[in-house]
């Protein structure tokens, strides 16, 4: 097994496709005529500690560890700076060099085999190009809806892919679940232990309310725009059981089939899938976009463009009828309301406060459509504030 055919199928398949989309497409090259690096060195240097093999030992030696494993080479820096979160990032290389960057907190209470699993999965990031897709910048572009959509389910396949980089270096299921435990608790101490069972068995739970009742407050997270770590430790746990891992483990082919069921309430298969359902879905994604739009006022034509082609093209005469989408709006929201379940029309409202979220600020008045549409689409108070508050992050 080659370290490279440890990467996710659908990071590949949701990269390749996204950089051949036109909008990306022209970003990227609008990037690459103007790049210029962008001085995170020169800040980290100014702000941050360099960590060297005299100051640190122990993480140089876990870098070149995970460099073999990943059968990458490239000189890299190692900072830190003091920060009361756990947090690690892999910045883009600049002049040659990569840069990775902790905080001063994950290096006090991570373990060392725990510090292997998050060095790899940013390396990971390195190793298998995520940079360039530069995801928050393409969505300064407002992208239409549908790409955003993408943007968002590709960057949840590229945290698999990472996490696999990490277990990869890391080699132990036990450790990794425990780097993700704490990274997604925030705490580790006397107090919060983490027991592997119990994370896990918080999935399982959640598979299950999924059927029957998401009230809960764990259940909601199903909907959320954060990724969801107890779902990644799943991811793992299946991974460690696979060939990338264990070399009598299931197949690689047989891996993807079987973390699907966890990825698929974080992607948006109702966008393609032939159901009557997601057609009603569709439906209410769209003009339910379009409402949230319309809340912080204008149109350009650019803009008209989109959401007539979303809409239905031809649908609405040259000019878009706003009264008439609104109208309809209500219509489809009712058609879901009768056929959808809950859990559909979470996963509706999710996608809209994703679309909303893109350009990096919900508005209020956005907010305001956004709890609108939660009302009319019959979702509980808690669960629509939940849905609507998250940002997305690829972290
Ligand atoms: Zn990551």
């Amino acid at each position: 097994m080659q370290s490279s055919d440890i990467r996710a199928t659908q990071d590949s398949v949701l990269f390749e496709s996204l950089k051949q989309d036109p909008f990306v497409s022209s970003i990227l090259k609008k990037i690459s005529q103007h790049e210029q690096p962008l001085g995170i060195r020169r800040q980290f240097l100014g702000t941050a500690v360099r960590l060297t093999k005299n100051m640190s030992p122990k993480l140089i030696e876990m870098v070149q560890h995970c460099k073999k494993q990943l059968d990458i080479n490239i000189e890299t820096e190692l900072y830190v700076f003091a920060a009361p979160q756990y947090n690690a990032m892999c910045i883009k290389p600049e002049n040659g060099r990569l840069m990775i960057a902790f905080t001063s907190s994950i290096l006090k209470d991570f373990s060392l085999p725990e510090l292997q699993f998050v060095l790899g999965h940013e390396f990971g990031h390195y190793k298998f190009g995520h940079h360039d897709i530069p995801v928050s910048y393409i969505m300064k572009a407002k992208p239409d809806p549908r790409l955003v959509l993408t943007l968002f389910t590709w960057s949840r396949y590229a945290e698999i892919s990472a996490d696999r980089a990490g277990a990869l270096c890391c080699g132990d299921f036990e450790a990794t679940a425990n780097a993700m435990f704490k990274l997604s608790a925030g705490i580790s101490n006397d107090l919060v232990r983490f027991h592997l069972e119990d994370f896990i068995s918080q999935v399982e739970d959640m598979k299950t309310a999924m059927e029957k009742d998401i009230r809960q407050r764990m259940h909601r997270d199903w909907f959320s725009t954060h990724p969801f770590s107890p779902l990644r430790v799943q991811a793992l746990q299946k991974a460690f059981e696979s060939v990338l891992l264990e070399s009598e483990g299931i197949s690689k082919a047989q891996l993807e089939i079987d973390i699907e069921p966890f990825m698929n309430v974080m992607q948006q298969s109702y966008l393609d899938s032939q159901t009557d359902v997601a057609e009603l879905m569709r439906r209410v994604l769209f003009a339910g976009s379009f409402k949230v739009a319309l809340a912080t006022g204008t149109f350009n034509q650019k803009e008209q463009h989109v959401f007539e082609k979303l809409l239905g093209e031809g649908r609405y005469g040259e000019q878009l009828d706003q009264a008439r989408i609104l109208s309809d709006l209500d219509e489809r929201i009712e058609d879901l309301n009768q056929h959808g379940t809950l859990v559909q029309k979470s996963q509706v409202l999710r996608d809209l406060a994703l679309i909303a979220v893109a350009d990096n600020k919900v508005t209020k008045k956005e907010r305001h459509a956004l709890r609108d549409i939660g009302q009319a689409l019959q979702i509980p108070v808690d669960i629509i504030e939940v849905v609507i508050q998250r940002r997305p992050m690829l972290d």
